[in-house]
């Protein structure tokens, strides 16, 4: 499958990580939108939040704790967004599932 996201949890496009474990990757957005832009991803091929299911959900769950763990690490945690885009009428560019997890300015609400 030719997929950007799949091909930079297998280290086969480099990113600059964050954080790793067997099922979750965590790196910087290459064009962030604000000055902590980290995106998080399961290792796993999944296409969107569309396509979560009782079988893989556990990763997502997973992705959430380690979105906390990261927020508390880097002193953001009184304040950050985690966004994920699910579709074209969403934006999402990036077919593999994956989290925006923001930081450091203030957001506006709702989003644009
Ligand atoms: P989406 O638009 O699908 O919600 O988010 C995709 C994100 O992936 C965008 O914020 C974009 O900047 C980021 N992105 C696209 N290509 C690359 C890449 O090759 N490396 C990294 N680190 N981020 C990427
Ligand atoms: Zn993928």
């Amino acid at each position: 499958m030719d997929c950007l996201f799949c091909k930079i949890a297998t280290g086969e496009i480099p990113s600059t990580k964050v954080y790793e474990d067997d099922t979750v990757l965590a790196f910087n957005d290459i064009n962030p939108e604000a000055p902590v832009h980290i995106l998080l991803i399961p290792k796993q091929h999944i296409t969107s939040m569309a396509d979560i299911t009782e079988e893989n959900s556990a990763v997502v769950a997973h992705i959430f704790e380690v979105a906390a763990k990261i927020a508390a690490e880097k002193g953001f945690a009184d304040g950050f967004r985690v966004v994920s885009n699910c579709g074209d009428s969403a934006g999402q560019t990036v077919k593999h599932l994956h989290f925006h997890l923001m930081a450091g300015r203030d957001f506006g609400w709702p989003a644009g």
